[in-house]
């Protein structure tokens, strides 16, 4: 869409076409509980909004100029939005600065369907709350209806009240909507079951996108989520409900979570306060900038390496001698890097025995050389889940050290032995790496051409990041009964490279995972723009180029310079890429478009 109206606008414009002049009607969708529904008082609203307010003494009424919101109610009725508890009205929750800065951005009306209920939890039953759940449990949700019909759930009441929008406002807008994004704050009431939030938050989310898929036909699948994580001075905090949000964002390619964990609170020990509701606000807003098309001059970061669609990385577990005499030879003539995860102890294990004979520590090292990430899988292949915190260390940070002493690579990364893990090691673990295994596939003695061809083609439909696991191309844990089945099968991805990115395991969750993280002002100049990227994470891990895309065509001339270098860039037909350090500063882009 946007490239039909550029073609047709090209002839005599010169600088930059406003890319959302044609756009849609946004929609965004706003759900969770007491920090959603907003416990901070208007007394304390942003400065921005009360200039909005009609009523200066209290700041209970006013109206934002272009945001329309339909708040806890099935009726499908949308009015002006200014911020309100559901049943103290003079309270104001992050949203309330979410939808004004969006609103200065897009210049024009954009819908919200919002549902929030404070004290409430996604697990039922559970008898802290108040006879209403979130959960996406579908035996439960067929016994039970919304609350507005005299049921228990709040997904339901959700879900009816994004069908009575659907019905009785969106599809009579002229120019048609997009749902947008999901935003969502919750998990303080799921304190006492932590161990099921990460299924019950993961569910939830499948069940809207799922929903919205069925009402409008249009593909939701990807639908971007937005989640906060609850501040750990919160008397509700719970770790492990923290570790289920962290693993859906690194699971979920478009799943994107705020770190809450230094949130300030009121004096109920509850509820953020104001400066920590602003945060969560502009934090929700700089997501969205990155994944709605709104202006950017057609400027955003591509989700995978040189904009590529899709990405796989082959991972190899145990360290079998045939991964260093066939794997990685048959993958460098491709030009293809694998992962390899190694048990210290079994290193030079020559025994003929399943999985045996193992690597030497040698061919490790000649394969690091080569570039293959040569990784960790347990000293000595034990369960983490069952290890106390000594043995936890020595299975993980000896095999660490074993590792870097023999290749000279320190690991970024580990693979759990029996893919073993609950959220409470994964949170251990991760700490000072770039990731973990924690979603694979099976690639091994099941798979055939013509499984490995679908499985590619949906690699593609779902723009997602495959993890493939393999042990034994010959012998061994469920080796191929064929090995040809695996090099056919690489081939095959060879002639699809153009995009997709096969990269090691490392390589591709650094590149996702500071992507997801970065934020970024875009800001007009004469001449083009100049991209602010800001990324807050561990520098020394995630210091990684990232691939900035331009979507304006008909371009004559274009330079970026970042530190005052400049960067080299790539002109497709239908889009410019460069490469950028996510912590090197401003980018000047200045351009010129065809007459
Ligand atoms: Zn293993």
């Amino acid at each position: 869409m946007i490239r039909a109206f550029l073609v047709g606008c090209c002839l005599g414009v010169m600088g930059l076409i406003p890319l959302n002049a044609q756009a849609k009607t946004h929609v965004l969708i706003t759900a969770g509980q007491s920090n959603t529904d907003g416990r901070v008082s208007n007394k304390q609203l942003p400065a921005y909004i009360k200039a909005l307010a009609t009523d200066t003494v209290e700041y209970l009424d006013g109206a934002y100029r272009y945001c329309k919101i339909a708040q806890n109610r099935a009726d499908g009725q949308f009015v002006s939005f200014f911020p309100k508890g559901r049943i103290n009205q003079g309270l104001w929750a992050y949203d309330a600065v979410t939808y004004y800065q969006l609103e200065q951005v897009l210049q024009q009306d954009f819908y919200v369907v919002k549902y929030a209920v404070g004290g409430t939890s996604i697990q039922y039953p559970n008898d802290s709350a108040k006879g209403r759940y979130w959960s996406a449990n579908p035996d439960w949700l067929a016994k039970t209806v919304s609350i507005e019909k005299g049921g228990q759930s709040l997904l339901l009441s959700l879900t009816d009240a994004i069908d009575a929008a659907i019905d009785e406002t969106l599809t009579k807008l002229e120019g048609g909507y997009t749902i947008d994004a999901f935003l969502w704050h919750q998990g303080e009431s799921d304190n006492r079951y932590p161990k099921t939030y990460y299924a019950n938050l993961k569910a939830l989310v499948d069940y809207v996108r799922n929903h919205l898929t069925a009402k409008t036909g249009i593909d939701y699948s990807q639908l971007p989520f937005i989640f906060g994580t609850v501040s750990t001075a919160n008397r509700q905090y719970h770790p492990l409900v923290e570790a289920g949000m962290r693993r859906l964002a690194n699971d979920d390619p478009n799943a994107y979570l705020i770190d809450m964990s230094n949130g300030t609170l009121l004096g109920d020990r509850l509820h953020f306060d104001a400066p920590a509701a602003t945060y969560l606000g502009e934090e929700m807003f700089n997501i969205l900038s990155k994944v709605m098309p709104i202006n950017h001059h057609g400027f955003r970061v591509a989700t995978f390496k040189d904009d590529k669609r899709a990405a796989v990385s082959y991972t190899f577990d145990d360290a079998l001698i045939e991964h260093a005499t066939l794997v990685a030879p048959r993958m460098e003539k491709l030009g293809f890097r694998g992962t390899f995860w190694v048990n210290g102890r079994t290193v030079s294990d020559t025994s003929a025995a399943l999985g045996k004979p193992r690597t030497s520590w040698k061919q490790l090292k000649q394969m690091a050389r080569a570039g293959h990430e040569v990784s960790n899988h347990g000293w000595a292949h034990r369960n983490v889940t069952r290890l106390n915190p000594e043995e936890l260390r020595h299975e993980v940070a000896f095999n660490d050290t074993l590792i870097y002493r023999h290749t000279g690579v320190f690991p970024r990364t580990f693979c759990y032995p029996g893919n073993s893990k609950n959220d409470s090691v994964i949170a251990v673990i991760e700490k000072g790496r770039v990731g973990t295994r924690t979603f694979q596939f099976s690639l091994g003695s099941k798979s055939t051409k013509e499984n490995l061809e679908k499985r590619v083609d949906e690699w593609f439909t779902k723009g997602e990041w495959a993890v493939a696991m393999t042990h034994g191309i010959n012998y061994g844990y469920d080796a191929f009964r064929n090995a040809d089945v695996f090099w056919e099968h690489l081939n095959h991805v060879k002639t699809r490279e153009d995009s997709l990115w096969v990269g090691t395991f490392s390589d591709v969750a650094a590149y996702t995972k500071a992507q997801k993280a970065l934020t970024y002002s875009v800001t007009a100049t004469s001449k083009g723009f100049t991209v602010t990227p800001h990324l807050n994470l561990d520098e020394t891990l995630f210091r990684v180029p990232l691939t900035g895309v331009i979507e304006q065509v008909h371009l004559k001339k274009i330079t970026v310079r970042q530190g005052g270098k400049r960067l080299k860039v790539r002109i497709l037909p239908d889009k410019t890429l460069f490469d950028f350090d996510p912590y090197g500063g401003p980018i000047d882009v200045v351009l010129t478009l065809e007459k």
